[in-house]
Formats: C-alpha cells, structure tokens, sequence
C-alpha cells in the first residue's frame, strides 16, 4: 500500500519507522529535516509539503499533539483537503478530542475520504516494538478496513465505537495514568519521608494491592535510576485530561478527584515547562518535600 505519515514527533516517528518495513512510505514533518533524515534512515520518501505527501497514498496517517493542529493542515495552499484522493482511509492517531474529530470526518467525507479516529497506547518502546494498544473511533466497515494498517504497529486494535469514542477512550486512560503519577508521587515521597527505602517501598507495593502500571513500569526503571528518559511530554498529558475533563462537564457529570488532578498537572506543567516528561510532577514532589525516590 502507499502510506503517508505525517508527524515524526516521539511516538509518530517509531510508529513510521514500522509502516516503512511493510508498506511504501511518503512521510512529511513540519521541521523538514527530521522528515529528511527519516527517509534517509529507512527508504521512505520525504516530501516537502503535506500536500505533497498525501498525493497518490492509499492512507494518510497523522500523529500531531491536538486535532486541532490535524485540522489546520486541511487548509491552506499547501493543504492536504484537496489533495486527497476519493477513497482514501484517513487514519488519525493523535490523541485527540471527538468534537474535531467529527467535524474533521464531515468534511472529508464529502471527498469520499474516511477518517477514523485511532489514538494510541504504550508509549515510544510500545511503537518501537509494534505492541501499541489501538482505540478506533468511526464505523464499523471502514474500522475493518484500518485493521491491517494499524497492525503495523498495534498489537491490540479495538473498535470502540462511532467517531469520537476513540478519543474519548484515550483521553480516560491518559487521566488516570495522571492520578497515578500524581498520587505515587505524594505517596513516595511520603514513604521516604518516614524512613522507608525508597527501592523497598516500591518493591513491596509492587507486591501489593495498591501497585499500578506507573508503579511497576516507569518508577523502578525512570525513577528510582534517575534516568528520567524524556518520552511523552508532560504538556500531552496535561491536554488529555483537559479532554477528559471537558467530555465529563459536556455530560454534566462531576468529578472533583480528576479536576483536582487536572490542576495539580496543568500546574506542574506550568513550573515545568513545555519540554518536561510526563513523570516530572514526581520530581517536583521531591523538591517540595525535600526527599528523592531514588536508590
Ligand atoms: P511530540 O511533541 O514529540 O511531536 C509532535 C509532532 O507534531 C512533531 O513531529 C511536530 O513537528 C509536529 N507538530 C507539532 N505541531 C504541529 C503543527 N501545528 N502542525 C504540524 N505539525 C506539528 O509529540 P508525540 O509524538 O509524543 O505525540 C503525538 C501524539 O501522540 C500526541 O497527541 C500525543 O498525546 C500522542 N501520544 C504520545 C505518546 C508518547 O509516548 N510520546 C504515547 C501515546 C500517544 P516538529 O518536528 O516540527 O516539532
């Protein structure tokens, strides 16, 4: 198949880097030379405008921060609206938010072009390794349709339901991967406080009934090293439960432990900057409290 990608960020350009070992591969990057040096690394085709990328592919995949970026590369002189062609499955794997969403399909349906929602899970080792959880959003014919594609890099692909429940999936799963980090963090450096080894209190609650993915996954190799690898930005994070937390007032639902979680990280996000990983909030704890979850 001929496959563009567009958005060779952290996770888009593993997930790129597999689609090119089965498909023919166009790839576009807004920094044009990450684009290049892509191509070059594994015989894809760079082009120099979105336009340019989406022309003749059979798929376009997008991986940008919001769909609202997504939505401004549809317009424009060198926009991608117009240079689709009828038929082409449009597989948009930001983690994005369902009202643009819906409104992105809509109007590319008038070109016969069918957008699924398709945002992802499992971070930049989970696209390397091609084992990314999947969340479709969009009908049921053109979910099978994206199958194949996505299994360059999905391992678990699931049909959630219509257009925007993709998103919406996603934006949940990202609130609570927040709570945990926000809530290990007050917890840990508590434990330390108090006078625990910060590798026993790991190891024992990774033992118990209050372990998570957080506790057993990023603390003992990110943390508890001091490695703090930089691989999804804590500002990513802090959009996604701004998704969330958006999709709950929009059902008149209150949720006072996720909005106060919401605070707490866009605050972080604030003291930390744009460029932060999304543990970091751990290690402001440690600055408050005086303590470091390390050992
Ligand atoms: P990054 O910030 O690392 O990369 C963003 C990419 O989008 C870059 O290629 C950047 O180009 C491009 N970009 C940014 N703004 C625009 C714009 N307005 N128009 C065109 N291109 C733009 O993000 P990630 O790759 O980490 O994340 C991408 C999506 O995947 C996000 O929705 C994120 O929430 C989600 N995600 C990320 C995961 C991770 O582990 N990193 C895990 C799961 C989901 P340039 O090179 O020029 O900056």
């Amino acid at each position: 198949m001929r496959i563009s990608f567009l958005g060779l960020g952290a996770i888009g350009r593993p997930m790129a880097a597999r689609v090119a070992k089965l498909h023919q591969l166009t790839v576009w990057n807004r920094t044009a030379d990450r684009a290049i040096a892509f191509a070059g690394e594994h015989g894809a085709v760079a082009a120099g405008t979105p336009r340019a990328a989406v022309s003749g592919a059979d798929v376009v995949i997008t991986c940008l921060p919001t769909s609202r970026d997504v939505e401004g590369l549809l317009d424009g002189p060198d926009g991608i609206e117009a240079g689709l062609a009828s038929g082409t499955l449009f597989l948009d794997c930001t983690s994005g938010d369902a009202a643009t969403t819906r409104r992105m399909a809509a109007r590319l349906a008038k070109r016969n072009v069918s957008l699924v929602d398709a945002p992802v899970s499992g971070g930049t080792n989970g696209a390397e390794a091609g084992t990314l959880t999947v969340m479709v959003g969009g009908d049921a014919a053109t979910f099978e349709r994206a199958v194949p594609v996505l299994q360059a890099f999905g391992k678990r692909i699931v049909h959630m339901g219509p257009l925007g429940t993709g998103d919406a999936m996603k934006a949940v799963n990202n609130t609570l991967l927040g709570v945990n980090i926000l809530a290990l963090a007050e917890s840990l450096t508590g434990l330390v406080k108090a006078g625990v080894h910060p590798r026993v209190a790991v190891e024992t609650l990774n033992a118990s009934s209050g372990r998570s993915f957080v506790s057993e996954a990023l603390i003992p190799d990110r943390v508890l090293t001091g490695a703090w690898p930089r691989t999804f930005r804590l500002a990513l994070l802090d959009k996604d439960v701004g998704i969330c937390l958006a999709q709950l007032r929009d059902l008149g639902l209150d949720a006072p432990l996720l909005e106060r979680a919401g605070e707490l990280l866009h605050q972080a996000r604030t003291a930390l900057g744009e460029d932060a990983d999304y543990l970091e909030p751990i290690r402001l704890q440690e600055g408050r409290t005086g303590t470091a979850i390390r050992g």
